[in-house]
C-alpha cells in the first residue's frame, strides 16, 4: 500500500481513537456509577440507562483493541496486508473497514467457517 495513503489511515485511526478515548472518558464520569433512587420507575430507567452505557463501553472498549492493532500494523509495516493469504487488502475495504486484518474473501470464510476448519485448509495449503 502507498506509504502517503497508509498515512492517512493512520491519521484517520488516530482520530477515532482519541474521539472513542473522549467518549469513554465522558461516559466514565456519568452513567455507570451505581445511584440509589426510591423512585423504582427511576431505578428501571436508570438500569437500562446503565445496561445501554456498559454496551457501548464494551463496544468501544472492542474499538479501541482493533484501532491499537491497526496502528500496531501500521508500524510495523504489515497494514493492509491480510494475515490469512498475506495479499493487499483492496483499498475500498480498508476505507471501510480501516482496522480489517484479513481480504473480504479470507474474512467470508472466517465467518463461516465452523471452528477448526481453518486451521485444516491451512494445513492443506
Ligand atoms: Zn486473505
Amino acid at each position: 500500500m502507498d506509504e502517503t495513503i497508509v498515512k492517512t489511515f493512520e491519521n484517520n485511526l488516530r482520530q477515532l481513537e482519541a474521539e472513542i478515548t473522549r467518549q469513554m472518558r465522558k461516559q466514565d464520569r456519568t452513567a455507570i456509577h451505581i445511584e440509589r433512587t426510591a423512585e423504582e420507575t427511576e431505578q428501571l430507567a436508570m438500569a437500562s440507562e446503565r445496561e445501554v452505557a456498559v454496551r457501548t463501553l464494551d463496544h468501544n472498549a472492542y474499538m479501541l483493541r482493533e484501532i491499537h492493532g491497526a496502528l500496531t500494523r501500521i508500524e510495523e509495516g504489515s497494514y493492509g496486508v491480510c494475515l490469512e493469504c498475506e495479499m493487499q487488502i483492496s483499498e475500498r475495504r480498508m476505507s471501510a473497514v480501516p482496522w480489517a486484518r484479513h481480504c473480504l474473501a479470507c474474512q467470508d470464510r472466517l465467518d463461516h467457517a465452523v471452528p477448526g476448519a481453518m486451521h485444516a485448509l491451512r494445513r492443506a495449503a
